[in-house]
């Protein structure tokens, strides 16, 4: 199939332009004066193209409503995190239907606004029963979308009621990790490494388990306090660290030395009232990255919002619009270890959304209100 358009192809520019899919990857890409010979053939005006939106960070597996400490925060009450077991609760009190059904909607909600490729973690379950529920859950809900789902196993996401920080880091490296292994059901783990949640040494422990295991490795770090947890992820050869709103300068240089990409949640951030997180230093340091919606129970619940986390980046975080483009696509898509995706060249994967837009500043220019006219993911269009 031959997609031809005389607007904008963004990053690539060229126009009016052509994009061959074949196989479910794109064959050909360039200028529609020399494109090849197709049958099928889609016309698509003046639309902005851009690869399909790759959010890196979600926790979509929760039941119950926390907008009442979202409101109490606003009056003044400080975020101390202890909102997440009160979602545990909740989450282990709804049966498989239920949860699946929340499930399903989150994703679809993303599929629906231009999101081809999500990463769902587990973590409001905190128990090897409810842990692997969840992710069975999360792979049981993806076989039926279209979309690209990585699952993260997030365990040491808070401490449970009744277990000390060593014993539950001990737990989750030496019987959570190797049961998520042992049934294949996430191709990483995250741990949230902060002031009040899991130290260095018990990250650093459940890192090296995962790692051990054959996970790749992803980390919460430095949102709440500046731990060094980024440090230590890149140490660890972590695909990603996420939130990043207390980095400093030293952490910025071991990041932007690395393979690790540093992943930017501005929604969250907004809705805590916290530092932003240094966007422009990390750009011009040379890392690599990536803004994802952060779409969880208590701190920020817009799921299906990658429109307006690419235009908060640009009006938030100092990027510029195109950087926040890419950052929700090739950055995303580098955070899970996927290259091929998130980008338009001959040979990555044919994921592509047509915006009712003419320009990717459209996403500053309208926070949050550029929808997906067409989508198409592995070649295929998709109706959401
Ligand atoms: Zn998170």
């Amino acid at each position: 199939m031959l997609l031809t358009g005389t607007g904008r192809l963004a990053p690539a520019g060229v126009s009016p332009w052509a994009l061959q899919m074949r196989d479910g990857r794109i064959a050909w890409v360039g200028p529609a004066s020399q494109a090849p010979d197709d049958d099928e053939r889609v016309e698509l005006g003046s639309a902005l193209v851009t690869p399909g939106l790759v959010d890196s960070h979600t926790h979509p597996v929760f039941a119950g409503d926390r907008s009442d400490e979202a409101a109490a925060r606003l009056e003044g009450a400080p975020y101390t995190g202890g909102g997440i077991l009160r979602t545990v609760a909740a989450t282990r009190a709804a049966d498989d239907a239920t949860l699946e059904k929340l499930v399903e909607a989150r994703l679809r909600a993303a599929l629906a606004a231009g999101t081809t490729t999500v990463e769902c973690k587990s973590g409001y379950g905190l128990s090897l029963d409810e842990e692997l529920r969840h992710l069975r859950l999360i792979v049981r809900v993806a076989e039926r979308l279209p979309l690209r789902v990585y699952t993260t196993f997030l365990g040491a996401h808070a401490i449970p009621d009744g277990a000390t920080l060593n014993e539950y880091a001990a737990h989750v490296a030496d019987v959570m990790v190797p049961a998520v292994a042992a049934e294949g059901l996430a191709l990483f783990v995250d741990v949230f490494a902060d002031a009040g949640f899991f130290d260095l040494g018990a990250t650093e422990r459940i890192g090296r388990a995962a790692r051990q295991a054959g996970f790749g490795l992803r980390i919460h770090a430095d949102q709440l306090a500046l731990t060094g947890a980024a440090e230590l992820g890149c140490r660890l050869g972590a695909a990603s660290v996420d939130h990043l709103e207390q980095l400093d300068p030293a952490g910025i240089a071991v990041i932007a030395a690395s393979e690790t990409v540093a992943t930017l949640l501005p929604a969250p951030a907004i809705v805590l009232r916290d530092r932003l997180p240094p966007a422009r230093a990390l750009l011009d340091a040379g890392a690599t990255v990536a803004l994802a919606s952060d779409a969880n129970a208590g701190t920020y619940s817009g799921f299906g919002t990658m429109p307006l986390v690419i235009g908060l980046g640009a009006t938030t975080l100092g990027m510029t619009a195109g950087e926040a483009l890419t950052a929700a696509t090739a950055g995303g898509a580098l955070a899970v270890r996927r290259p091929d995706l998130g980008t338009l060249r001959v040979g990555a994967a044919a994921d592509l959304v047509a915006w009712d837009a003419e320009h990717e500043g459209a996403f500053a220019l309208r926070l949050g209100a550029v929808r997906p006219v067409r989508t198409w993911i592995a070649g295929v269009e998709i109706r959401p």
